[in-house]
């Protein structure tokens, strides 16, 4: 059996990769907030859901099944991670079935794309040509439409409707390219950072751990750890 000490080593190699996506998502919200603060539609309005309902005809836009209750979910088309550089903003927002949601992580957390120059582009690109046999997203679709040819026309027209959905909104497709110049950069720094902090903290404790063994962590009061957090 692993000792106590390891099992938090390995547990924290995880929950710093959780902690630091985390951080990288709420700075990407409030960023969002800052940008669309002044735009007419305002994301969390029902204003804007119901455009998005109508307009993809309340189906999800990967897969097209009917979208019910709890089995529907808020969906970025550009993920909000430090890959994909998705802003929780109008014409990024949709509604999506849980499970297309799912399946798109895969897609969205690639350092890079290789089928399409946007994660919901790429996700709808595994039509089964393009990638090995054993690829889970092109299973994926094989199982929605069976039929190769059925297929890869759904595919390709979704990609053509969410294409036409994000042109609706110019104030996104002008905040975008600036951004995304300077975004990656500092989101992976912001992500680095986030890590080093978590580590440094968690070694330390663990060190004060291991030099006291039957009477816990000696921890100082108004201080944890031995890291300082700059951002
Ligand atoms: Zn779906
Ligand atoms: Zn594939």
């Amino acid at each position: 059996m692993r000792d106590a000490t390891s099992q938090l080593r390995s547990a924290t190699r995880r929950a710093k990769s959780d902690v630091a996506n985390k951080l990288v998502s709420m700075f990407l919200h409030e960023l969002s907030r800052k940008i669309a603060d002044k735009w007419k539609l305002r994301v969390d309005s029902e204003e804007y859901e119901q455009l998005v309902r109508r307009e993809f005809d309340n189906r999800c836009p990967y897969c097209l099944c009917v979208l019910v209750g709890p089995d529907s979910v808020i969906e970025h088309l550009d993920g909000m991670n430090r890959y994909r550089v998705g802003l929780h903003v109008p014409g990024n927002v949709l509604v999506a079935c849980r499970k297309c949601n799912c399946e798109k992580r895969r897609d969205d957390s690639l350092k890079a794309l290789t089928l399409a120059a946007f994660g919901w582009a790429s996700f709808l690109s595994h039509d089964g040509s393009r990638c090995g046999s054993s690829c889970p997203t092109c299973r994926y679709w094989m199982g929605v439409w069976e039929n190769e040819a059925e297929r890869k026309k759904r595919l390709s027209d979704n990609m053509e409707k969410i294409r036409s959905f994000r042109s609706g909104f110019p104030e996104f497709e002008q905040a975008l390219p600036s951004l995304m110049e300077v975004l990656p950069t500092l989101l992976t720094k912001l992500y680095s950072d986030c890590q080093t902090f978590a580590e440094g903290e968690i070694k330390s404790l663990l060190e004060r751990i291991d030099q006291t063994p039957s009477a816990g962590p000696r921890v100082e009061s108004g201080r944890v750890g031995n890291a300082q957090f700059v951002g």
